[in-house]
C-alpha cells in the first residue's frame, strides 16, 4: 500500500513569494525524504544548474485527499543541502526563535483576504459598485455575504489537517474574509498559516473562485487588507510593564521604518491613515485605538497584561519575516529591560 504526500514550499516570485506545490507516492509507514524540484520554473534557479531542495520541516493530516496522506511542508535548499536558499527565510527564523525561546513568545495571526470571481470580488456586481461598507462586517444574509460556503469548507479542512486555527469572521467588504490563526510559537504560527493559505487556494479552486491576498484588492473607499499580528511574551502575560515595554521598543530609533519596509509589498498604499489604518511612516500605539499602529486591547489594559496587536503587516506579508521582526525587536528590548 502507498499514500500521497503533497510537498508545499514557497517560491522565489518577487516581489511576492507564492506557494507551490507537488504529490509524491510513498510506501505505507515510510518518512517523508528530501526531494527536489525545477528551480528554474519558480525563481529560484537558473535553467543550467536548476535542481533545489525540498527539505520536509512539517507535516499534517491531508485533508482534501484524507486518509493516510499527508500535506509537507519544506524548506528549500541548494543542491549542496546545507545552505538555505535565499528565499528560504524560515531558516532566518530559527535561530532567531531559538535565542528567545526562553520568553516564550506566542502569536496569532488574523490574515485577512478577498475571493475574486474572473476579475471582480465575489459579490461585486457586473458593472458599478455594491453598496458602500458599513453592513459586510460579520454580516449574515445574502444580500452582504459571498463565499459563505468556501469559508466553511476552508475552516473544516484546517481543523482536519490539525491546525490552530482560532477563528473566522466576514470582513468589511463583500467577498473579503479573514481567519486566525494562534497563538503559538513563531515557528509554529508561520509555518501553519502557510498551509492554511494552501489550503484556502486549494479549497476555492473546487469552487471554481480564487483567494488572493492583495493588500488593496479594489480601488476607491475600500478597506485594504491586512494581517493583524498579535504577540506576547511570558513576561507581558504577566504584567503591564512588559508590554509598554515592547511597545516602546518598536518606536525606537529606526524600527518602524525597519518593521514597516518587511511587512508586506505595497504596504504603503494600505497604511494611508485611513481605513482603521496608521501612516505608514509614523509610528503610534494606543489603547483601543484602531487608528494606531500597535493597539493595546482594552482588556490588556484593564487586566494589565496579555498581548499587543501590530496592525501593520499587509496580508501579502511573509509570517516568517514578521515574526522574526517582532521577536528580534521586543525581546532583545525586554531582555535589556529585565523582563525577560
Ligand atoms: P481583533 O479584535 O483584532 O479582530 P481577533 O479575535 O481577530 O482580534 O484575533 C486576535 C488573535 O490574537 C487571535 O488569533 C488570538 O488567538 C490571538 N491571541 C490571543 N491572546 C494572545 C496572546 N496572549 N498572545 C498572542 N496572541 C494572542
Ligand atoms: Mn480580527
Ligand atoms: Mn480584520
Ligand atoms: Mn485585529
Amino acid at each position: 500500500m502507498s499514500y500521497k504526500a503533497e510537498y508545499i514550499w514557497i517560491d522565489g516570485t518577487e516581489p511576492t513569494a507564492k506557494l507551490r506545490s507537488k504529490t509524491k507516492i510513498l510506501a505505507d509507514g515510510a518518512e517523508p525524504p528530501v526531494w527536489g524540484f525545477d528551480g528554474s520554473s519558480t525563481n529560484q534557479a537558473e535553467g543550467h544548474a536548476s535542481d533545489r531542495v525540498l527539505r520536509p520541516v512539517a507535516s499534517f493530516p491531508d485533508p482534501i485527499r484524507g486518509g493516510e496522506n499527508l500535506l509537507v511542508l519544506c524548506e528549500v535548499f541548494d543542491t549542496d543541502d546545507d545552505t538555505p536558499h535565499s528565499s528560504n527565510t524560515r531558516a532566518l527564523l530559527r535561530p532567531v526563535a531559538e535565542r528567545f525561546g526562553g520568553q516564550e513568545p506566542l502569536f496569532g495571526i488574523e490574515q485577512e483576504y478577498t475571493f475574486f470571481k474572473g476579475s471582480r470580488p465575489l459579490g461585486f456586481p457586473e458593472n458599478g459598485f455594491p453598496a458602500p461598507q458599513g453592513g459586510y462586517y460579520c454580516g449574515v444574509g445574502a444580500d452582504e455575504i459571498y463565499g459563505r460556503e468556501i469559508v466553511e469548507a476552508h475552516l473544516e479542512n484546517c481543523l482536519r489537517a490539525g491546525l490552530g486555527i482560532s477563528g473566522i469572521n466576514a470582513e468589511v467588504m463583500p467577498g473579503q474574509w479573514e481567519f486566525q490563526v494562534g497563538p503559538l510559537s513563531p515557528l509554529e504560527v508561520a509555518d501553519q498559516l502557510w498551509v492554511a493559505r494552501w489550503l484556502l487556494y486549494r479549497t476555492a479552486e473546487d469552487f471554481g473562485v480564487s483567494a488572493t491576498l492583495d493588500p488593496k484588492p479594489a480601488k476607491g473607499d475600500w478597506n485594504g487588507a491586512g494581517a493583524h499580528t498579535n504577540f506576547s511574551t511570558r513576561a507581558m502575560r504577566e504584567g503591564y510593564d512588559a508590554i509598554i515595554t515592547a511597545c516602546d521598543a518598536l518606536g525606537a530609533e529606526g524600527k518602524p521604518l525597519h518593521h514597516v519596509r518587511n511587512y508586506g509589498t505595497g504596504v504603503e498604499d494600505r497604511l494611508t491613515g485611513a481605513h482603521e489604518t496608521a501612516p505608514w511612516d509614523e509610528y503610534s500605539y494606543g489603547v483601543s485605538d484602531r487608528g494606531a499602529s500597535v493597539r493595546i486591547p482594552w482588556q490588556v489594559e484593564r487586566d494589565k497584561k496579555g498581548y499587543i496587536e501590530d496592525r501593520r503587516p499587509n496580508a501579502n506579508c511573509d509570517p516568517y519575516v514578521v515574526t522574526r521582526l517582532l521577536v528580534e525587536t521586543c525581546c532583545a528590548e525586554l531582555e535589556r529591560a529585565g523582563l525577560a
